[in-house]
């Protein structure tokens, strides 16, 4: 063995920044094994840019609600570069801040791919390092969608956008989940003509009815075309651009893009040594329990490796680094998977955590819902942004909160609110007493919560 550590984290992203800082600060000599860059997915390639990109389009959105209060732009351009290179900018000063909080810690990052050799021992660059325990946090890879021609070069997925200097006229964006519906918006803004293909009959066919009717409503009014239950698709070259053909409801139905965008990943469980500490990866993923465990003993695994795609968030992965962490350095921590908030950064945003009323009945729940429509809110219709709502969902016995779920204006803050109601297992009468700040969308919380108490306040 070359070196030696108390912990070992493999992978520099949202999982495994948390996991080495919170492991340091309990007193580990930590090493990082990154491949690729630091800060992973999420800072390079997933939530900063692509989180950067729907600021600028809900920027291009808000110019409409200007309008209707007397401000008019009348010329509007729009540069791919120049968001590209503030992208880029926020990256590396954001990478910087990662770099100067692992010198400060004496964190060791070493380059190069890791791959498990037997327990506590890691091999990296020809390197044997160990540990008295290892923190996977490798994170997702790409996969291809099943369709014909899904290896052509105009079928791409969302890392085409960090540096192409042009967008696509026309574009399919094909499957639902939030980032494709993230992307589907921006191509939009900045003036592709979008259709949004799935085969479910909803774009976030997991997430509560009411939320995904409006978004689905609000993106058709944006100009974007929604495909639902489409079958077969085939994607075959043309001399500009593809063909996409695909079967609607039993009709035959073409469209000639630019551009397929796919966005589907899956957790990277290949070529780690994973055999050599005897973890088996049946399910797709590396399974760990609530302390963040894997089946081998020292060896703890955080983030989109441990769960399927929906499951892939960046603050999940944080979170989970940090109870890793803090068990790995004595302490006893299980992570809440009730308080895992899903988010998209669209216009209007969409958030949610928990059950969904079908989801708690399903569970054997008495579930009672209550919703406030954000058309009823002071703040909603002071800012034109009146076409979200909150729904909450409870369990009727106790009253315990079992899901808030929320489309509109700022919702992704918002949640935040409804996780620590889950969190701290509020009842539906301690959440409708909470004073939220006039005028705010979050007052639409409170009121949410009261509504299914049957004492809706502003409601008719
Ligand atoms: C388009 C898009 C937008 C997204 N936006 C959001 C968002 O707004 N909010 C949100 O919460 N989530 C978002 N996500 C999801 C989020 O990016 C991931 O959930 C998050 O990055 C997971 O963190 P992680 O630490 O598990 O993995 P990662 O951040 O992917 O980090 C894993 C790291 O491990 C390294 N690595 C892999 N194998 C090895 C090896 N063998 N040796 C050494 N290093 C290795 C990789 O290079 C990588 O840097 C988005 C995803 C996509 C696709």
């Amino acid at each position: 063995v070359d070196e030696n550590y108390d912990v070992i984290v493999i992978g520099g992203g949202a999982g495994g920044v948390a996991a080495s800082i919170r492991s340091s600060q309990l007193g580990a000599k930590v090493a990082v094994v990154e491949e690729n860059k630091l800060g992973g997915f999420c800072m390079n390639s997933g939530c900063v840019p692509f989180g950067h990109m729907m600021v600028a389009s809900r920027i291009l959105g808000d110019l409409a609600v200007a309008k209707e209060m007397g401000i008019v732009c009348s010329s509007v351009s729009k540069d791919v570069a120049t968001l590209q290179n503030r992208q880029k900018e926020l990256i590396a000063f954001m990478q910087q801040g990662v770099r100067t909080l692992f010198g400060k810690r004496k964190i060791a990052l070493i380059a190069g791919r890791a791959r498990l050799s037997g327990a506590g021992r890691v091999e990296v660059g020809g390197k044997s390092i160990s540990a008295k325990a290892v923190i996977l946090a490798v994170g997702a890879q790409w996969v291809k969608s099943d369709f014909v021609g899904n290896d052509l070069p105009e079928v791409v997925h969302s890392g085409y956008f960090l540096t192409a200097k042009d967008l696509p006229t026309r574009c399919l964006v094909y499957g639902g989940g939030p980032w494709s519906v993230e992307v589907a918006q921006y191509l939009n803004r900045f003036g592709s003509q979008v259709w949004l293909v799935t085969q479910e009959e909803s774009v976030l066919p997991e997430e509560s009815k009411a939320v995904c009717s409006r978004l689905a409503k609000a993106l058709q009014t944006q100009g974007i075309s929604l495909i639902a239950g489409s079958r077969d698709l085939t994607v075959r070259k043309k001399s500009k651009g593809v063909e996409a053909v695909m079967m609607v409801k039993d009709e035959e139905q073409s469209l000639q893009v630019d551009r397929v965008i796919t966005i589907r990943r899956t957790a990277a469980v290949m070529d780690l040594g994973l055999e050599t500490v005897g973890v088996n990866v049946k399910a797709g993923f590396v399974q760990v329990n609530e302390r963040m465990e894997t089946e081998s003993k020292g060896l703890y695994a955080i983030g989109d490796i441990t769960g399927p795609e929906k499951r892939h968030y960046s603050h999940i992965a944080s979170a989970e680094g940090v109870v890793a962490a803090e068990n790995v350095m004595g302490l006893s921590r299980v992570f809440d998977e009730r308080a895992a908030a899903r988010i998209i950064f669209t216009s209007p945003q969409v958030a949610s955590v928990g059950l969904t009323g079908k989801e708690a009945k399903s569970m054997g729940y008495e579930a009672v819902t209550g919703a406030a429509p954000l058309s009823m809110n002071t703040f909603g219709m002071m800012t034109a942004q009146t076409e979200g709502l909150v729904e909450v969902v409870a369990d009727k016995r106790y009253g315990e909160i079992l899901g808030v779920h929320m489309i509109g204006h700022s919702a992704c803050e918002m949640i935040g609110q409804a996780v620590l109601a889950i969190q701290q297992e509020m009842t539906l009468e301690e959440l409708g007493q909470i004073p939220f700040p006039h005028p705010t969308l979050s007052e639409s919380v409170a009121e949410a919560a009261r509504d299914a108490l049957g004492a809706a306040i502003y409601l008719p």
